[in-house]
């Protein structure tokens, strides 16, 4: 940490943030300038508290130099990590494609979407059986019966199957049922109990952003769950909340190659929660793959405008079967399959 003194700092002053560096087991390096004296503190400097520092007499700022997050950071692991979901690898060569509806609703629908899921040559399933909405009078999702319609329209096609955790007393029944990947939702994405929880678990976390979240929060929520020992952890953009109201959310596209640089772990983009409309998801899907994105995870419905929950941005079968056609000429472009 580099901690710079106020013009006309005292020497008292200077000493007592060395005192306080000391306290925190660091070295300190005094460097005086001719306005400023600098003070550099040398050791784990993740132990020392930042506020407590900037709120010593004569402090004018300070910063730390190394990350706050260490086991996803590029830093220390340099190669990429694949994560395996149900056999199907994230973050190599292939881009893959999650996809499915937004929420399970009957036996026939899910079927038919695994049907087209597998059609489309997609290798992963995706369906929410507890569904965040914002209104609590609105469809909360099928719930545990929704998770046993999802498995078995999955298994008959023999994709491993993606689903949202809400609740942290449901992970024994997702467990259970054998869930292959768990999403963490935008809305729970500082979660820091549920993020614990599933960082104690041996199955893969599709973390999502926060709608308003920064890329260090959104790393330091990923750390969460590697923390408590699960380091199968895929980041997910989903779209960021902004002053524009044209679409749903806006895709940071440049969010893709910063995680890229900051972590080894995989980065997919969901095109369907950030544009919120089946026609962006195309243009939105070759944008991301192009920028280095390791996945999609899309919305699709057998028949959209019968959808119970986010009708608008499902695509169709046959929408979700020319767009992995169209994607595989942008994944050769870079050197990937799909
Ligand atoms: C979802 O993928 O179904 C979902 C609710 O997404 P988000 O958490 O990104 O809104
Ligand atoms: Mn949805």
């Amino acid at each position: 940490m580099i901690i710079v003194m106020s013009p006309g700092a005292t020497e008292q002053q200077i000493e007592a943030v060395v005192k306080k560096i000391k306290e925190y087991g660091c070295e300190a390096n005094i460097s005086r300038g001719v306005e400023r004296t600098l003070i550099g503190a040398i050791g784990d400097e993740r132990q020392i508290n930042q506020e407590l520092i900037d709120s010593l007499s004569g402090v004018e700022q300070s910063m730390h130099i190394v990350k706050p997050y260490k086991i996803v950071t590029r830093e220390w692991h340099k190669e990429n990590t694949v994560v395996d979901i149900g056999g199907v690898p994230v973050g190599g060569k292939t881009v893959q494609v999650i996809a499915g509806p937004c929420s399970v609703e009957t036996q026939p629908q899910m079927d038919a979407a695994a049907r087209a899921v597998k059609a489309a040559g997609c290798r992963l399933m995706r369906g929410g059986a507890f569904k965040p909405r914002s209104s609590p009078y609105a469809f909360q999702g099928t719930g545990i019966e929704g998770l046993e319609m999802f498995r078995r329209a999955a298994d008959e096609q023999g994709l491993p199957i993606v689903t949202e955790l809400m609740d942290v007393r449901m992970l024994d029944t997702f467990l259970k049922w054998n869930v292959d990947a768990i999403q963490i939702g935008t809305r729970n994405m500082q979660n820091f109990d549920l993020l614990k929880e599933v960082g104690r678990v041996n199955k893969p976390v599709i973390l999502k952003r926060g709608m308003s979240a920064t890329i260090s929060e959104w790393l330091m929520a990923a750390e969460y769950i590697a923390a408590g020992g699960n380091h199968n952890i895929i980041f997910c953009e989903r779209g960021i909340r902004t002053f524009e109201t044209a679409y749903r959310n806006v895709l940071d596209v440049t969010a893709i190659a910063v995680l890229k640089k900051e972590t080894h772990l995989p980065v997919i983009v969901d095109p369907s929660h950030a544009g919120g409309k089946a026609w962006m998801v195309p243009a939105l899907s070759r944008a991301a793959i192009a920028a280095g994105a390791d996945g999609l995870l899309v919305e699709m419905h057998p028949t959209p405008c019968e959808a119970w929950c986010d009708a608008d941005q499902a695509l169709t079968p046959e929408e979700l079967f020319d767009l992995m056609g169209e994607l595989g000429g942008i994944a050769k472009v870079i050197g990937r399959d799909i």
